[in-house]
């Protein structure tokens, strides 16, 4: 496991945003990881944050006067077909080595994952889903180790034991715990079955690059959609001509890249961040972006939408102070 120090984060993460940290442990594999967590628990730094490939995260500009665990391996070089369709993977395997290991190996049920950016461990952590499709739908289990817990600190989760909700698992919730592996339960699929599959995944790879700003550093929807019963009624009350596109288009919800769009927000930048014209729930990093000009971005939508209907839209991303 290799220590560095004070490592630019804006060249690791996905959205280029962050500061300067003052260790970074490189964990490559299992070991690598076991032993990020020893080196934690000896040298006790004021602060720990793990991170995947960051596509998810705005990291401060500041200094970060601590360590930062990246579980990144993203050659696919851990993954391992145990057999009937299980297919077990370090906790950094990138999502899409996953995804295409297991059609090598004759299996689908991973295509929905196609084009989203992460980890697999991430993935496990925050119960990732797109097109209809969700981590809990093929996750067998997990291994995790925990930080700051004493003893060997290495224990397997079961799936009625990571307890996943939407976007949420237990892993989330305990705060202190970093997937080590995790063992997800495909299905083995015959040569039709597989073709279909991977034209799936090739569609939704297309889909995301059609529709969001893949061009440029951004780190997936900004808020979630609005989706409170009382919330999504404070919004038709103000505009009503909505209602229909309420029903049908959004599932009952209202697209926050719509609200932003009506109230004049779309291309808003600050900086260097700006409201994505392409899709107006993403703020991209035109380049030298910094985590204030995105937190600024997301301070006025919120007031704009309070202002409007009388309440703060919930931020998705992971805004770290
Ligand atoms: C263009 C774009 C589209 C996106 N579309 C979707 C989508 O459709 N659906 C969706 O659900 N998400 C989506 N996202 C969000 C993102 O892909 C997921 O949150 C993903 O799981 C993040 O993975 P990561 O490796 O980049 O994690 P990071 O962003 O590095 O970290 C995210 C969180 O996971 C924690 N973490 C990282 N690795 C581990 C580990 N091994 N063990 C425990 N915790 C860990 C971090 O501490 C952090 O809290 C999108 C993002 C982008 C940029």
């Amino acid at each position: 496991m290799q220590v560095l120090r004070d490592v630019a984060l804006s060249e690791l993460l996905w959205y280029r945003i962050g500061g300067t940290a003052r260790y970074l442990l490189e964990a490559r594999g299992r070991d690598d990881l076991c032993r990020a967590v020893e080196w934690v628990a000896a040298q006790r730094p004021d602060r720990v944050f793990v991170i995947g490939l960051g596509s998810n995260l705005v990291f401060p500009d500041g200094y970060f006067d601590g360590a930062v665990i990246r579980v990144v391996r993203d050659d696919g070089g851990s993954l391992c077909h145990l057999g009937d369709g299980r297919i077990e993977g370090y906790g950094g395997e990138v999502l899409d080595r996953v995804i295409r290991f297991a059609f090598d190996e004759g299996l689908v049920g991973l295509e929905w994952a196609g084009g989203l950016p992460g980890t697999l461990g991430a993935a496990v952590r925050g119960n990732v889903g797109a097109f209809g499709g969700e981590m809990t739908d093929c996750l067998e289990s997990a291994e995790v180790v925990a930080l700051g817990e004493p003893g060997d600190a290495v224990r397997t989760l079961s799936h009625a034991d990571l307890a996943f909700a939407y976007r949420d698992s237990y892993v989330k919730r305990a705060g202190n715990l970093i997937v080590l592996s995790a063992t997800l339960a495909l299905e083995p699929a015959d040569p039709a079955r597989l073709a279909s599959a991977r034209e799936t995944y090739e569609a939704n790879v297309r889909y995301r690059h059609s529709r969001h700003p893949m061009e440029l550093p951004n780190c997936g929807s900004v808020f979630k959609n609005i989706h409170r019963r009382e919330q999504v009624e404070r919004v038709l009350a103000v505009w009503p001509d909505i209602e229909e596109r309420v029903r049908n288009d959004w599932h009952g919800k209202v697209s926050m890249g719509y609200i932003i769009s009506r109230l004049g927000l779309a291309g808003y930048q600050v900086g260097r961040a700006r409201v994505s014209e392409k899709h107006n729930n993403f703020i991209v990093n035109l380049g030298g972006a910094r985590a204030a000009d995105v937190r600024a971005i997301i301070a006025r939508i919120q007031a704009a939408v309070e202002a409007t209907f009388g309440f703060v839209p919930e931020v998705e991303i992971e805004l770290i102070d």
